[in-house]
């Protein structure tokens, strides 16, 4: 791989591992970060970041990024769209170069708005799912933020603030923050903080959410009941073999179904308790929430917050805008607002989209709004070659995932192992489709493999031809969560 011209095009946490495994390959690709730092949205703590900032020294990633340098497009050159469509293997050969015929074209803006063009042999996108492209409600004529005399954010551009002028922004003034996840509820707190209970921060609320205060139900981590080896009996897996559905290891121990609810039943009993008092309590299970990974670790008290008043609660299904501020169901007067801050998420589909200028890779890249995005091993797309994607399907750790993907997937393309040809990753794709349309119900899209990702991991392994069970002892095997430490010293094999 030392001659082939790699890009990475993003420098977050996805960004940086994938560099770090190329790098240990021998290859020396080139990383774009639209930003002037490395780190992407998550992690805003300083911990964290001094943490990525020491990963990317150590492993000689930094010295790879250039910084400020977005990129605005990607073209595939060299061999025509039809005849991509027509291969039966992957970029034509199976293999993640290809023939040597086709080539991506980026183009690359730099801060001036200079334009270049870059020329790569395999692209790897890491550009996140949730920034850049914010979701903004679309409202009816005359009911739209343009309606209201305050002003209007999302919480893409609040972050982006920094924290000492976001609270010069937000300090005295009546802010409504809407939504109720991560975003929203981080939102919210530093609000209240900085306000208290004289400009008390509302919240308007479409979908209640389990947000959870801690990991810990009734004292016991809740990763020991959704996420070893042992719940995984529970779920129906993509593609399971029919020895496996037949016998059912989950129909032995009771039934599915019935053992599902009773884990769940377990946490939402503790869970609700502070949601009830606020009418709150979602009407899906948490173990929906947690295979759709739609669930939040609130801020430090939340619900103290609640109960001194400098948070409030608005549930309704809709809202819109009036001069004064936001116009609620079964309020009779509006939200009075100087500030409204949407944190509604963001457009990672859009995202992905826009980085291709053909057509036709723009129409096939996210699938349709039907399925899941249609990644082998939630990564590589069967008909786009020489390129792949990590970050988008989410986990319960996403530092975690993205770095034994990016191990995957850099095996891969060092010929450590071969892809199964376009109709078998089809097959497979559409396999996890209906585990996740099962699982995270209406929340499908969102690729999550939080609930399974023992058994993700595993294919992995067996790909990179190692050992998936990485502990010692049966029990241990069966009962112990598995996280990073496990997969320390995987050593892919190479052919
Ligand atoms: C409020 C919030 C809380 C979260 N909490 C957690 C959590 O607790 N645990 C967790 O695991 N995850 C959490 N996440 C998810 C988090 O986004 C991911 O874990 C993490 O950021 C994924 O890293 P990434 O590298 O895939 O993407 P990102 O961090 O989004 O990084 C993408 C990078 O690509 C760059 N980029 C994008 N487009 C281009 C382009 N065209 N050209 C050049 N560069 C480009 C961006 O500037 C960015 O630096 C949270 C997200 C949010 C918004």
């Amino acid at each position: 791989m030392e001659k082939k011209r790699v890009v990475v095009v993003g420098a977050g946490v996805s960004g940086l591992a994938a560099c770090k495994h190329l790098l240990e390959r021998g290859c020396q690709p080139t990383v774009f970060e639209a930003d002037t730092a490395l780190g992407g949205v998550f992690p805003d703590h300083r911990q964290v970041l001094a943490y990525l900032d020491a990963y990317a020294r150590r492993f000689g990633v930094l010295g790879c990024i250039r910084f400020g340098h977005r990129v605005v497009g990607m073209e595939y050159h060299g061999v025509g769209e039809q005849e991509v469509d027509a291969w039966d293997e992957w970029a034509g050969n199976g293999q993640a170069f290809g023939s040597g015929a086709g080539e991506w074209w980026l183009s690359v803006a730099n801060s001036d708005g200079h334009v270049e063009t870059h020329k790569a042999d395999f692209v790897i996108l890491c550009i996140g799912r949730f920034s850049g492209v914010p979701n903004i409600p679309t409202f009816p004529v005359g009911k739209g933020p343009e309606e209201f005399d305050g002003q209007v954010i999302h919480s893409m551009d609040y972050a982006k603030m920094g924290p000492s002028k976001a609270k010069e922004m937000i300090k005295g003034k009546r802010v409504t923050v809407v939504g109720y996840l991560k975003s929203a509820l981080g939102i919210a707190a530093e609000c209240a903080e900085v306000n208290g209970t004289a400009h008390p921060c509302t919240m308007v609320v479409r979908t209640k959410h389990w947000i959870l205060p801690d990991y810990f139900a009734w004292g016991y981590h809740i990763s020991k009941l959704y996420l070893n080896r042992f719940s995984e009996l529970l779920i129906h897996k993509p593609g399971e073999g029919f020895l496996l559905s037949l016998l059912g290891i989950q129909i032995l121990l009771l039934q599915e179904p019935i053992n599902r609810w009773a884990f769940s039943k377990f946490a939402e009993s503790y869970y609700s308790i502070p949601m009830k008092k606020y009418d709150m309590v979602p009407g899906h299970s948490l173990f929906e929430a947690l295979a759709a990974c739609v669930i939040a670790i609130t801020p430090k008290d939340h619900y103290k917050r609640l109960e001194e008043g400098s948070i409030a609660l608005k549930k309704s299904k809709t809202f819109s805008f009036c001069k004064e501020g936001v116009v609620v169901e079964d309020e009779p007067s509006p939200i009075k607002s100087d500030i409204v801050i949407f944190g509604t998420g963001f457009k990672g589909d859009e995202k992905i989209k826009d980085m291709f200028t053909s057509e036709y890779f723009r129409s096939i890249v996210v699938g349709s709004t039907s399925t899941t995005v249609p990644l082998y091993r939630e990564c590589i797309h069967p008909k786009i070659p020489q390129l792949a994607v990590i970050g988008y399907s989410e986990s319960i750790s996403n530092l975690f995932t993205s770095d034994i993907r990016a191990k995957w997937l850099v095996c891969f393309m060092d010929g450590g192992f071969r892809l199964p040809n376009v109709a078998a990753m089809q097959r497979d794709i559409l396999e996890w489709d209906k585990y996740m349309k099962r699982y995270s119900g209406r929340y499908f899209r969102r690729s999550s493999i939080v609930i399974l990702h023992n058994w993700y991991n595993d294919l992995l392994c067996r790909d990179m031809g190692c050992n998936p069970r990485r502990k010692k002892g049966f029990f241990v095997e069966l009962f112990d969560v598995y996280g990073p430490g496990d997969y320390a010293d995987l050593l892919p094999k190479k052919e």
